[in-house]
């Protein structure tokens, strides 16, 4: 029985009892298939999330591919206050509008990555996506439960105010 570590947070195991995936002669150790997969699914969308945010980019910038390094320079400073997945949300709610406003700018490439850099520097700490505002089935029973709650209250207002509408 050999101890080891699990590759994911650390936590000192015996081989025997951890999770083993082996990779050509090498071996990793993990706590749990669970955690294992969890951190398989975890990095997988995480490169999912970083081409959406390039592949939006490049419709946005109106080009197949942007090879300007300066892209990837800008991209690491958005990256040190936000994941790729809230910027590509961000990307893909405005694209029309940031499309549009890049397509009018006359300047180079570089100044087209700056400004989109610019706008999502503003905006990104106050943005928050359309689909988070969807109540997920655990929230839904218990808004049913306000919506009964309230809407009494809601009738009376409402009458209220056509009643002020008729005087
Ligand atoms: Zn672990």
């Amino acid at each position: 029985m050999a101890r080891c570590k699990c590759k994911i947070c650390g936590t000192e195991l015996n081989t025997t009892e951890a999770y083993k995936v082996t990779v050509g002669k090498i071996n990793r150790y993990f706590c749990s298939k669970e955690e294992y997969d969890a951190e398989i699914k975890r990095k997988e969308k995480e490169k999912e999330d970083k081409d959406r945010v390039y592949r939006l980019i490049c419709d946005i910038l109106n080009e197949k591919e942007v090879l300007n390094t300066a892209l990837w320079k800008e991209k690491a400073i958005w990256n040190k206050a936000f994941s790729d997945e809230i910027i590509a949300k961000y990307l893909q709610e405005n694209k029309d509008y940031l499309t549009s406003a890049v397509s009018r700018l006359s300047g180079t490439e570089y100044a087209k990555i700056r400004y989109v850099s610019a706008v999502l520097k503003n905006s990104l700490r106050d943005f928050k996506p359309k689909d988070e505002e969807v109540p997920k089935p655990k929230v839904v029973v218990i808004e049913e439960h306000y919506e009964t709650k309230y809407k009494p209250k809601t009738r009376m207002a409402l009458e209220d105010l056509e009643e002020g509408y008729d005087e």
